[in-house]
């Protein structure tokens, strides 16, 4: 069985102390129902520490939503893996097409990145998915194939194994656009059997690919009823409790 995760990405949203509340009413709200699905956050990494504590029992998977290629040294801003290990981090997104279209990051970047996550034994989290004008074009399922080859063709079974994905359509993040049930399971299952064909059905089938692009407590449940959809990397329906929690019930 793969994991199902819900995971929130909160970008750059909240001060301390609206963070700390939605982190508290998270933990109240995954204590008193019956959660049927991982439930992750990446918060700000300023905040990072404060969720580890609160959620002393690993309650909640907390990851940050970047994290440097470098191990350490003269990389003003950034945060190495080994500071994310140092505090129980549980891992980091890598390549969320906002870290590309603003920072210039690439697959090959985002190669270096999951392994020195990886090395330090934990989960990257790889985002991809192609523009709307790559879409437009019927180029889709080829820039996929080309990020999830250079991003992850690299590592040996073992490591792959421990990779989450997920799937955003840049047309459909922030955008309220979300890619229908249909075509989002079309990319899952590609990306799947992209890995199946390099690494074996074995392999793929335990990896968890998330679906990510403005999923929202209305569509959340058929989203994450495709065959290949493994759960959620949800952006602004993840800065609020109600939002987030009917979400999470998409897996109910
Ligand atoms: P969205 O963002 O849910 O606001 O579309 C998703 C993401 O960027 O991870």
């Amino acid at each position: 069985m793969r994991r199902k995760i819900v995971a929130g990405n909160w970008k750059m949203n909240k001060n301390v102390i609206e963070a700390q509340q939605l982190m508290f009413q998270l933990l109240e709200y995954q204590k008193s129902n019956a959660v049927n699905c991982e439930v992750w956050i990446a918060p700000p990494s300023l905040y990072l520490m404060m969720a580890k504590d609160l959620y002393e029992n690993d309650e909640i998977g907390v990851f940050a939503q970047d994290v440097s290629e470098h191990e350490k040294g003269a990389y003003t801003g950034e945060i190495s893996a080994d500071m994310l290990e140092s505090i129980d981090a549980e891992g980091s997104l890598i390549g969320h097409s906002e870290r590309r279209q603003y920072h210039g990051e690439t697959d090959s970047h985002c190669n270096r990145k999951i392994k020195i996550v990886l090395e330090k034994g934990m989960i990257p989290i790889y985002c991809n998915g192609e523009t709307l004008e790559q879409r437009k074009s019927g180029k889709h399922l080829e820039v996929v194939k080309n990020q999830t080859e250079t991003a992850l063709f690299t590592l040996s079974a073992e490591e792959i194994k421990k990779v989450v994905i997920a799937y955003e359509p840049v047309w459909a993040i922030g955008t309220g656009e979300t890619a229908t049930p249909e075509q989002a399971q079309e990319i899952h299952a590609h990306i799947r059997s992209l890995i199946a064909a390099k690494y074996g059905q074995e392999v793929a089938d335990e990896i968890s690919i998330l679906y990510g692009g403005s999923v929202k407590p209305d569509n959340a449940k058929e989203i994450f009823s495709q065959p290949d959809i493994d759960g959620g990397l949800i952006g602004g329906a993840a800065l609020n409790i109600d939002d987030f929690a009917k979400i999470i019930e998409g897996f109910n």
